[in-house]
């Protein structure tokens, strides 16, 4: 490409902090290192890193003011150099840190707002966070959620520290994927080894095919343990169905944990989780996973039960919050006892839980938000491009729905979304608080960023993305406001 006038200039002047907006250059961007400058600069249709030509990033070679530069694409090659020049472009562990937040950005354009958040919360957050689901769905990489985030925490001049989650990841080659592309955390989906149906099984059908461990028998039955004030205890029958349900996912962990994490806590967050399950995780089932995983030498930095009521997608809880905060009060206290902190997955607005998770945990925890990011993404959409949003709302109640509803649990009730015609232009981005049409897009995000035409090109997604880049500015207030409300309500419950 041709290098921009507006770069010439802005080096040509001395590479002035007062002259970068009038030069479309990110002024936080603005970095020395060895004495050498780089900064990143608007070009338009997108963003390019510029530095002197020693910094050793590939690109287009150039000269200005007198030295030798290189426009770099932003690209794994120059993610890589960007990370190894500037370590705080590089994730690291964070899950030790007492108040830890995950915000998923699957379009990869998310991390400056998030990062507004996190300079004002005390709270770390990981900012890259991404399931095997999550990429195969928006045709991305382990690589490519990275650098976007790197690039992104240059950009903004973030220091504080973020980490990487190869999220509900389910075999060895998973995680394996995930640490070789520089991930500090990993949350080991044990969902494929816990056993359901068990709840549904007689008490004899349960004892027939219970294979009886005196040892184990000997720790648990008929025994009671005060766990940090709270007491959980086991009887025969109760103990026999857990055994059937966790014991394969406590070998599957712990084999997991010796391949990859054994000695390495420093460096690497190990995520447990048991919460894609047919059933509520019980307190006494979530403290038997533990105390047998901790006995064999395990040290999870988060685990993440299943909380009883409804954690659906991108709307608030539902189910009986009185009841949700008892058993919340016994996790937390296992959590306490053994030495890690509750993890609580799809925390996409979750308002009304948030203060019992502040306040039970005492300010220590970690929390997962993914979809709703995407739903302030969409919302831009609405507000701003209203004629496309219009044409992507059609596309998701059509096929979309019925495709995507085979891969999620929603309740969803597309007879409560009101009809398009119905609405003004100016009405559109309501829509964003009807629980319906929310899990509508919320679910849909992966066919409608790969829907394509006949000729093979996609038919929603580069346009979508041309607004997202043109109302950058807006989706970043927008994450900052409502990823924050987030932060508001759990640091409501432990704050006084
Ligand atoms: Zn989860």
């Amino acid at each position: 490409m041709v290098i921009s006038q507006n770069i010439i200039s802005f080096i040509g002047g001395g590479l002035s902090p007062d002259s970068t907006k009038q030069y479309g250059i990110y002024e936080k961007s603005l970095h020395q290192k060895d004495g050498l400058s780089v900064f990143v600069a608007d070009v338009g249709e997108r963003d390019v890193i510029v530095a002197e030509k020693a910094l050793s990033f590939s690109g287009e070679p150039f000269s200005a003011g007198g030295k030798q530069w290189t426009l770099a694409e932003q690209n794994h090659e120059n993610a890589k150099v960007l990370r190894a020049l500037f370590p705080f472009t590089a994730p690291v562990s964070v899950l030790k840190k007492p108040r830890t937040v995950g915000v998923g950005d699957r379009l990869g354009i998310a991390t400056s707002g998030h990062i507004r958040v996190f300079e004002k919360y005390d709270a770390y957050p990981i900012l890259a966070q991404q399931s095997i689901r999550e990429l195969t769905l928006t045709n991305r990489t382990f690589e490519d959620v990275l650098d976007c985030v790197s690039f992104a925490v240059f950009k903004e001049n973030f220091t504080k520290g973020f980490g990487a989650d190869g999220d509900h990841l389910k075999t060895p080659a998973e995680v394996e994927y995930a640490i070789s592309c520089g991930y500090t955390m990993i949350t080991l989906d044990c969902s494929e080894h816990i056993r359901n149906g068990v709840e549904t099984m007689t008490d004899e059908e349960v004892l027939s095919e219970y294979i009886g461990n005196p040892a184990l028998e000997e720790k648990y039955v008929g025994k009671s343990f005060d766990v940090d004030g709270e007491t959980v205890a086991f009887d025969k029958m109760s103990f026999a169905r857990m055994c059937l349900v966790y014991n394969e996912a406590i070998d599957f962990a712990a084999g997991i944990y010796t391949q990859f994490f054994a000695g390495k806590e420093d460096a690497l967050d190990f995520e447990i989780s048991i919460d894609e399950t047919a059933t509520p995780t019980e307190p006494a089932q979530h403290f038997y996973v533990a105390n047998e995983l901790i006995s064999r030498g395990v040290r999870p930095a988060t685990v993440a039960p299943r909380f009883c009521g409804e954690f659906q997608k991108g709307i608030d809880y539902i189910g009986d919050l009185s009841q949700f905060e008892k058993d919340f009060k016994v996790h937390a206290a296992i959590a306490r006892h053994f030495g890690y902190k509750i993890s609580v997955h799809s925390g996409s607005d979750k308002f009304s839980v948030f203060p019992a998770v502040g306040q039970y945990t005492d300010g220590n925890f970690h929390l997962k938000t993914a979809g709703t990011n995407w739903l302030e993404a969409m919302k831009i959409v609405a507000k701003r491009a209203p004629s496309l949003y219009r044409e992507v709302h059609g596309y998701a109640l059509g096929y979309a729905f019925a495709e995507a509803r085979k891969y999620y649990h929603v309740t969803t009730n597309l007879a409560a979304i009101p009809s398009l015609d119905t609405l003004s232009d100016e009405e559109l981005p309501n829509l964003f608080d009807n629980n319906d049409a929310r899990q509508l897009i919320h679910i849909t995000y992966g066919l409608i960023l790969n829907e394509k035409d006949e000729t093979g090109k996609f038919v929603y997604k580069d346009r979508l993305y041309s607004v997202w880049r043109e109302h950058a500015g807006d989706y970043a207030d927008a994450l900052e406001n409502h990823i924050g409300k987030h932060l508001e309500k759990v640091y409501d419950g432990f704050r006084k």
